[in-house]
Order: structure tokens, then C-alpha cells, then sequence
């Protein structure tokens, strides 16, 4: 039913295709964890005339439309406000991301020494395959606070100078038991830690390398090992975004589920002015493992700040705010699975995505009978459809993987619950959640013109 975008678009627009892409790998490689992709959605918003919002508030201001705000919350999520023409409780046009993606955590007592090697014990975040972060180069960001309460800021291994940490493997002529084992028993979690250090102190007898590991980081960071019981440290995948095949059609890097959607709505945001619906980019955290927590989707953020900004408006009365709610039209921006021919028992290949066909446009996702599900109304999807069809939009339909063959969700629901229109909407991604993901570099530029079309 879908076809290929490649052969669909002008060789004026597989300009713009590429050209896109070149930057969305420059976000990726800074924007490597919530925090750092809040700060760096943050810097390029106030480069595009996005003011804070909180000054506003706080100078008890107002706000008009064609005004251009955004919020930062907690330091792991991020609102872009453009306020339109039409008052608040007419609703808004929303695209809601996320910018949380798998990873392992360093837990609060990391530190050990075994045999004479250091390593960090951690507990993964989000659906990972363990065995797929073995071996590979691994790279610290994250924050610290020191005794004297002064925050320091970690970030080792994605500069190609630093030194990168690894999670060790059996090496395979030993490994008669382990690839005997269930693919998800082969590494547990417990196993899961990361090698730090392998230099003993001089003149130390017990855990002479931790020893000598504690004493660099007292004077590199001026931290301590208790410091890091409070501390907030993420493994990710070391190295840069690269391009993927011959053709250079798409693209390979760490985090693309779900920073492919924060940065095309990032970038739609940018280019909205003045809408008729005010138009609202959502970044939120958390969604990895449920979107709980106050930086999570499923937290009051979003309400609030509707609050916040009815009162901003003048005149405040608290059903407006439902009445915003209510009317609002979301699209719910993640990630699809791409149709893999290895892998092709576990989709439905009428009804999957394919890689290079277009933006995703996904009804249900849920599991067991569509269970967990925001499912899209009709009346929504004939909507979105004109919008992508006026903005030259190529899209495609999907569905997270044949019947009962697994399944998932996405912030969709939260939005849903209030009574606003939403519909999951992204581009598709072979390996998710693997330490690398694959897009379409023709997939990710049509999710920015979808995003683009629809908050315009
Ligand atoms: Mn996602
Ligand atoms: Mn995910």
C-alpha cells in the first residue's frame, strides 16, 4: 500500500532530505541523555527567540499571540510554546516526544574492586537485550554534587580524546554453558557492570586499584566515593551518529528512539509563527520506563502548565482549562517497528511500517488484544490525513508487531485521557533499543514536514 519516499520526492527535496539529516546527527551526538537533550532543545530554542516562561510568570506578565516561550522542567523536560490567534480554551496543537531513551544507571553504590579490576555496578533503564551493551564502547554523563554541594557535571567518552568503559564478555571458547542459555539468562543484570580501572596504588594492599581510581576522581572532580550515593550517572553507547549504507539512506546512532521525534518537533516548532491554535512541543522523560515521575508524561506537568498559561492569558477560570484539555489535537511523536526480512514472523506484513515509506501513522499500539492502547478515532485520522496530504507529506500506516506476538505504548494515553484527539505518529526504526538504532534519513524528514504541517 505504502511507497517509497526515495522515489516519490523531487531531487530538490532529497536535498533538503540529506542536509536535514546532517543536522539531526549533530543533535544526537550532544543530546545524549534527558538532561543533556533538554539543554541543548533549550539552546537552540533561545537562539530561535524562545523566551522563558517562568519570567513571565513570575513577572505576573501576559502573553499574545506570535509570542515564543519555553519551560524548562526539572532539567529533563522541555515545553515549546507559540501562542496563537485563537483563545487557549480552543485547544491546542500539540506534538509530544520523548527524550529519555534505554540505557544502564549507575546504582548509588557503584564502586568495587574484584581480582585487581575496578567496575560499576548498574541497573539498566528501559527494554534492553542485556548482551547487546557487552563489548561495545561505553560513555558517562550525568551529574554529581560534592560535599560542599557544588554540582559537577560528568560527561567521559564521547569526545574522541576521552577513554571509554566497556561490560565484559565470555570469550566464546569458554562459553559451552552460556550459549546454551536463554538469549535473556546468557547476561543478567548483576553481570551488567562496567569496567573502570586496572592500576593498583602504590603502597596499598587492600583494593589497591579502586584506591588508586578514588584518588583520580578526588583530583580530577574533587568527588568522593560517597558522593556517589546521590549521584545521577548514565552509561550510554560511546561514538558518533554515522551514516548507513552505500547510499547514504539512513542513518545509525545510539538514542534515535525517541530523540529522531524530539528533534523534527523541535525543529517544526521553530518555524511555526503565529498559528490559529497555539501550538505546544512536548519533550518528557521517564517514557522508557512507564512515564511515571515528575518529569514523566503521566506526571502533572502538561496540566499545570495549561494552567499557567490560561492565567497568563487573563480572565482565569478553571474549565477553561479542561475545555483546553478536551480540545486539544495531539500528535503522540515515537518511534514504529521497521519491517526486518530476518525478522519477519513477528509482524503482519500488510500492516507494518517499512524503512523509507514515510512518517508511521499508528491507531493502536498496546498488547494482547490491543490492551494499553490509545486507539485513534476515525474522525482524528481523516483529519491528520488532509493535513499530511495539503503538506506533501509521505506517510504510511503501522502497527506495533503482529497479534499477540508482544507489543508496547507510548504517552498517547496520557494525553488521551483528557479527551483530546491523539494519534502515534513517527518514523520507523530497525534494532530498537539496541545500542544503535536504523532510520530513514527520508523517514526522519518526514516526520519534521508532518510535525511541521500539523502545529502550522
Ligand atoms: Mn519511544
Ligand atoms: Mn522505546
Amino acid at each position: 500500500m505504502s511507497k517509497n519516499t526515495w522515489q516519490l520526492i523531487s531531487e530538490e527535496e532529497t536535498k533538503k532530505v540529506f542536509a536535514y539529516n546532517e543536522d539531526y546527527k549533530k543533535f544526537l551526538d550532544i543530546a545524549r541523555t534527558e538532561r543533556l537533550a533538554n539543554q541543548e532543545i533549550i539552546k537552540q530554542a533561545k537562539e530561535n527567540g524562545f523566551k522563558d516562561l517562568e519570567v513571565v510568570i513570575s513577572n505576573g506578565g501576559k502573553i499574545s499571540a506570535g509570542e515564543k516561550y519555553f519551560v524548562n522542567h526539572k532539567n529533563k523536560s522541555v515545553a515549546l510554546i507559540v501562542v496563537g490567534k485563537n483563545p487557549l480554551e480552543q485547544g491546542f496543537n500539540i506534538v509530544g516526544a520523548h527524550i529519555d531513551s534505554p540505557r544502564l544507571d549507575l546504582k548509588q553504590n557503584p564502586i568495587y574492586e574484584a581480582s585487581g579490576l575496578v567496575k560499576l555496578k548498574t541497573h539498566y533503564y528501559g527494554g534492553v537485550k542485556k548482551y547487546q551493551y557487552t563489548t561495545i564502547p561505553l560513555a558517562l554523563h550525568g551529574v554529581i554534587y560534592n560535599k560542599d554541594g557544588q554540582q559537577v557535571v560528568i560527561s567521559i567518552g564521547d569526545d574522541e580524546n576521552d577513554p571509554v568503559f566497556t561490560v565484559t564478555d565470555l570469550l566464546i571458547h569458554l562459553s559451552f554453558d552460556q550459549q546454551s542459555k536463554p538469549m535473556r539468562e546468557a547476561l543478567t543484570g548483576e553481570q551488567m557492570n562496567v569496567l573502570f580501572g586496572s592500576i593498583p596504588l602504590n603502597d596499598t594492599e587492600k583494593d589497591a586499584v579502586k584506591a588508586n581510581i578514588l584518588k583520580l576522581i578526588k583530583e580530577k572532580y574533587n568527588l568522593e566515593e560517597e558522593d556517589f550515593r546521590i549521584a545521577e550517572i548514565e552509561v550510554v553507547p560511546a561514538g558518533r551518529s554515522r551514516d548507513c549504507g552505500l547510499d547514504r539512506s539512513m542513518v545509525i546512532a545510539y538514542g534515535q528512539d525517541d530523540r529522531v521525534c524530539a528533534y523534527a518537533t523541535m525543529r517544526a516548532m521553530f518555524e511555526v509563527e503565529t498559528p490559529e491554535r497555539t501550538a505546544l512541543g512536548l519533550f518528557m522523560d521517564k517514557e522508557e520506563i512507564g512515564s511515571m515521575g515528575n518529569t514523566g508524561m503521566a506526571s502533572y506537568f502538561w496540566e499545570n502548565l495549561v494552567h499557567e498559561l490560561i492565567s497568563l492569558e487573563g480572565d482565569y477560570c478553571a474549565l477553561k482549562v479542561n475545555r483546553a484539555l478536551k480540545n486539544s489535537k495531539v500528535l503522540s511523536a515515537d518511534v514504529s517497528v521497521a519491517y526486518d526480512p530476518d525478522f519477519a514472523d513477528v509482524v503482519e506484513p500488510m500492516n507494518t511500517a517499512y524503512i523509507g515509506n514515510g512518517i508511521v501513522l499508528t491507531k493502536y499500539t498496546g498488547s494482547g488484544g490491543k490492551s494499553g492502547s490509545s486507539d485513534a478515532n476515525a474522525e482524528f485520522l481523516n483529519e491528520v490525513r488532509q493535513v499530511f496530504k495539503a503538506g506533501e507529506v509521505v506517510w504510511q500506516t503501522g502497527e506495533l508487531g503482529a497479534v499477540d506476538k508482544g507489543g508496547g505504548g507510548t504517552i498517547a494515553l496520557l494525553l488521551a485521557k483528557y479527551g483530546a484527539e491523539v494519534v502515534d505518529c513517527g518514523p520507523a526504526v530497525l534494532c530498537m533499543h539496541a545500542p544503535m538504532e536504523v532510520t530513514s534519513k527520508a523517514d526522519t524528514y518526514m516526520s519534521y514536514k508532518a510535525y511541521r504541517t500539523f502545529l502550522k
